[in-house]
């Protein structure tokens, strides 16, 4: 294995979690009760300058809870299904 690419990845994941505009923000907000808003959390998403690494890496982990990269876990289950769907059908 090369661990140079590892550690780059590691690197790179840490510095976009450095960016994040929900440090210090009440967590729970982000990981709402069954039918709490989620605006609050969105709109701070909304402002983040690292929204499509934060999305990514949810996609990428299989996230199941909380709201990353300004979505819920059942948008981000849309776009893991609709690549699914995607990927099988270019093979
Ligand atoms: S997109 Fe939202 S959850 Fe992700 S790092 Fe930014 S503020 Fe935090």
């Amino acid at each position: 294995m090369d661990t140079t690419l590892f550690e780059d990845i590691f690197t790179q994941d840490l510095a976009w979690q450095e960016m994040a505009n929900c440090r210090g923000a009440d967590q729970d907000l982000f990981f709402p009760e069954r039918g709490a808003s989620t605006r609050k959390a969105k709109a701070i998403c909304g402002a983040c300058t690292v929204k499509d690494d934060c999305l990514e890496f949810a996609i990428t982990k299989g996230e199941r809870f909380g709201i990353w990269g300004g979505m819920s876990e059942r948008e981000r289950r849309r776009i893991r299904r609709q690549r699914a769907i995607t990927a099988r059908q270019t093979g």
